[in-house]
């Protein structure tokens, strides 16, 4: 593990601290979830709700799951075996990651790529084939080459890992984006793993569309998603895993000796938050879609070239205009020189040159504190 070294959201909020500076780096909200499901955990814990909940997780959140599965987006999951409640999301993709990549199995993935990615498919045994996501030159958001994903597969291909919304690009993949990527399974008989964690912060009324929705994609495909981003609580690192029994089953035998089981007050909470709280869910995403456009806006200003950002917390902006060229080291000097910290895009990349010249800006907070950081940059500038 030496090359992984210390991940770069750690190190960019330890600096931001150090230095005073507002932290646009690390993607977590200033603001709390829903009264309800805070009250809710709080009540729990003092009734006694403190034991460990069964492994695969307390039922009435996996109930809760199948359920909103099954609304939004018409996929049918047994809350029984088709559900299986984690350690956040990233205990998801760690669990189906170790569970379904064998020693020597090639993972397609598009970079940039979130961090814990590359990381478990090393442990895994497995190898990257990584497809560039690039901005489009007509509409700038960013895209894939078709060609380049057909191209990436191989004899030894066994996943497609897919995420969207994705971060940190912000775009979400279109109907015919993940047409592409179904195209590419089903020919080649491959996996599909998606982590859709910002499921419910797509903008503009674009809709979110699970790859599994897809034709022949359903029994081939494992999804994560968790409570941080649909309710604004990141440091209650509770997940879901979602897919076929078969595969959930893998995901479940791997998960029980990684961490067994997760907060089960948190749980229950988290349940009845998910089947009473939808009017919460709207208006944060358009408050967030708000807070895009705002530190978008003060971005272009300040003279960065700023991304397309479709969703998620966080929007891509290039400094060559400001007359930069590595993100990596304007991103180490910002704090200190400007008070604010922002990540180089080009730690998720295998091929940095791609994303050298990006920083990520997180804008998953109060307007005053975007307002803050844009004032600050504008000085810096
Ligand atoms: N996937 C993506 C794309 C993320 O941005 C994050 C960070 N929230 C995670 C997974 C991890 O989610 P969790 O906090 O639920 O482990
Ligand atoms: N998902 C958040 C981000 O991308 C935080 C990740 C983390 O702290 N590991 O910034």
């Amino acid at each position: 593990m030496r090359a992984y070294g210390e991940t770069i959201f750690a190190e960019m909020t330890r600096l931001a601290t150090e230095t005073g500076s507002v932290n646009l780096g690390q993607g977590f909200p200033d603001t709390d979830g829903p009264r309800s499901l805070l009250e809710a955990a709080s009540r729990n814990i003092l009734e006694g709700v403190n034991q460990y909940p069964p492994g695969q997780g307390r039922p009435e959140l996996r109930q809760a799951v199948s359920r909103y599965r099954s609304r939004h987006y018409g996929i049918d999951l047994d809350p029984d075996t088709d559900v299986y409640i984690t350690v956040g999301a990233t205990a998801g993709i760690a669990a189906s990651l170790l569970a379904l990549v064998e020693r020597g199995d090639e993972v397609i993935v598009f970079e940039p790529m979130y961090d814990s990615y590359a990381a478990m498919i090393t442990l895994a045994g497995g190898v990257r084939r990584s497809v560039t996501l690039r901005p489009d030159p007509v509409t700038g958001r960013f895209t894939f080459d078709p060609d380049e994903l057909r191209a990436a597969v191989g004899p030894r291909t066994r996943m497609v890992l897919v995420n969207s919304p994705h971060n940190p690009t912000g775009t979400v993949f279109t109907a015919e984006e993940l047409e592409h990527i179904a195209a590419v399974c089903r020919e080649h008989d491959l996996l599909a793993f998606t982590d859709e964690v910002y499921e419910f912060l797509a903008f503009d009324g674009r809709p979110h569309m699970p790859l599994a929705t897809l034709p022949g994609m359903r029994e081939r495909t494992v999804s994560v998603s968790s409570v941080g981003k649909m309710f604004a609580v990141t440091g209650w690192k509770t997940g879901w895993v979602m897919g076929p029994e078969p595969l959930v089953t893998a995901v479940r035998t791997v998960n029980q000796f990684l961490t067994f089981s997760a907060g089960g007050a948190l749980q229950l909470a988290i349940a009845d938050a998910i089947d009473n709280e939808w009017e919460w869910i709207a208006a944060q995403r358009d408050a967030l879609q708000g807070k895009r456009d705002r530190l978008a806006a003060g971005l272009a200003e300040t003279g960065f070239d700023v991304g397309v950002c479709e969703g998620t917390y966080f929007v891509m902006a290039d400094i060559r205009p400001l007359g930069y060229e590595s993100g990596v080291d304007i991103a180490r000097a910002l704090p200190r020189e400007a008070g604010v910290a922002a990540v180089p895009a080009q730690v998720f990349y295998d091929h940095p040159k791609e994303g050298e010249h990006l920083l990520r800006f997180a804008f998953c907070k109060r307007d005053e504190v975007l307002d803050e950081a844009v004032s600050r940059l504008t000085a810096w500038h």
